[in-house]
């Protein structure tokens, strides 16, 4: 199946792109009345076409085969509340998780934050692992938004399809890498949301291939 073939492409990519190793984060894409995802617990390195779990978006799936991501309820939330997210990627990758540890929101310090969909990236609540508490608090932080960190553990990133997604989350990763070094050396100039207006319009038409 060609769907499960380029989830294993992308969740092997989190490992190569040092996104997240062995088996942290997750991968998804939508798939006829839900979405194909990545198999709780087991490594990248290993995936195999049958290894990769349906479920549908009334959160089903066959209790008999693999079990689906421990994120499944997040994914599925995602897939329920937004039409524009065909694929999603999870990763616990080393600077977003780290800026997540602090629970707060990464500012405008960078116009590049814009491409998390706003004015800045959201930081989402912390609750345990796999927990309808947390796909609730990924949603409240996605609001008007197509990624967003999670508080004391990763980040979380969505697009019409794997490539988009996974660019998104390297982008995240970057933005992340940025702030850390930004603030190190004092207070940035967080650029004003009228400038941040300019941006958003601006990137709606900005990327080429
Ligand atoms: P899964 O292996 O169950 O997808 O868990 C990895 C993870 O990142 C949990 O947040
Ligand atoms: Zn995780």
């Amino acid at each position: 199946m060609i769907e499960a073939v380029q989830i294993i492409k992308y969740a092997n990519m989190l490992n190569s792109e040092k996104l997240s190793t062995l088996r942290s984060g997750n991968v998804s894409l939508r798939y006829k009345n839900g979405f194909l995802i990545t198999p709780s617990g087991v490594k990248y390195s290993s995936l195999k076409v049958d290894d990769i779990v349906f479920v549908s978006l009334d959160g089903k799936f066959d209790e008999t085969k693999n079990k689906p991501s421990s994120e499944w309820r997040f994914h599925k939330d995602i897939y329920s509340s937004k039409n524009e997210a065909n694929a999603i990627v999870h990763a616990h990758s080393t600077y977003a998780t780290a800026v997540s540890a602090h629970n707060k929101d990464v500012p405008a310090f960078h116009y590049m934050v814009a491409l998390a969909g706003g004015n800045d990236l959201k930081c989402a609540k912390y609750a345990t692992f796999g927990t309808q508490e947390l796909s609730d608090n990924i949603i409240n932080a996605l609001k008007n938004r197509k990624a967003c960190l999670m508080s004391n553990h990763g980040q979380v990133a969505f697009g019409d399809n794997l490539e988009q997604a996974f660019e998104l989350a390297q982008e995240v990763e970057n933005i992340c890498h940025q702030y850390i070094n930004t603030i190190k050396i004092g207070e940035p100039k967080i650029l004003s949301s009228s400038e941040m207006d300019v941006i958003l319009e601006k990137v709606k038409n900005y990327k080429k291939g």
